[in-house]
């Protein structure tokens, strides 16, 4: 059996979760998957970047589906490409780099993007958004807000990791003080309802 095109816009949370399961029901012998993602990685864990952030966990540790992932399971990954058109009657995609992915079926999983509220005072006369002001939703965003704080901070690359480690370390000494029963919700499973809590 000829196989359909599957092509999935957005490599989050949503996107790569549907691929998953449809990997699951042995979709791979149905479809040919292809991925754009428009950030620089494979799928993570979005929800624990504020664990990034401060120090907790390591990026690394984030990953749900590293790149070999793809690799392993015949995924074709645009990685840090941006789908910038859908030609509807054509039933292709159309990548901001010019690729063009012929399509059967198509999941559009694009997530939302960090709304600023206009607020006066955060833009420049050219309606520029002033430096030092920064959105909260990438891995991206995470280095950045890290980056001015060590400028901030006047610390070196080597303090910065140094800082952040000793944050964790306090941070993990107060979670088991604070709930020793309680699993931290943003580990669990997708899709699970945490109940008595
Ligand atoms: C810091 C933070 C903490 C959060 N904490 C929680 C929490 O505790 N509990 C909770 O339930 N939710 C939380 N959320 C929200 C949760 O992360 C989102 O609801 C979830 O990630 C949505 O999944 P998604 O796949 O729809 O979107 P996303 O995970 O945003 O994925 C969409 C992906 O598609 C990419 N994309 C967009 N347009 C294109 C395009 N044209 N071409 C290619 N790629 C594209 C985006 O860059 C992104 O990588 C948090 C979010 C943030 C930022």
């Amino acid at each position: 059996m000829q196989k359909k095109n599957l092509v999935v816009i957005g490599n989050g949370m949503a996107g790569a979760r549907a691929v998953e399961e449809i990997l699951a029901r042995d979709g791979d012998q149905q479809f040919e998957i292809t991925m754009f993602g428009d950030e620089p990685y494979g799928n993570y864990n979005r929800i624990l970047l504020s664990n990034v952030l401060n120090g907790s966990q390591r990026e690394s540790e984030i990953y749900l589906n590293p790149l070999d992932w793809y690799r392993d399971n015949g995924i074709t990954l645009h990685i840090g490409v941006q789908a910038d058109s859908i030609l509807r009657k054509s039933k292709c995609v159309l990548g901001c780099d010019g690729t063009i992915e012929a399509y059967d079926k198509l999941i559009i999983a694009t997530g939302s993007r960090s709304y600023i509220p206009p607020i006066a005072g955060l833009t420049l006369e050219n309606r520029q958004y002033k430096p030092g002001l920064f959105v909260f939703r990438t891995l991206d965003d995470c280095r950045e807000i890290e980056q001015a704080r060590c400028e901030a901070a006047g610390h070196d690359r080597h303090d910065a990791a140094q800082a952040r480690e000793d944050r964790a370390r306090r941070t993990r000494g107060k979670r088991q003080r604070l709930a020793p029963h309680r699993p931290a919700l943003a580990q669990l499973p997708a899709g699970h309802v945490p109940l008595n809590h």
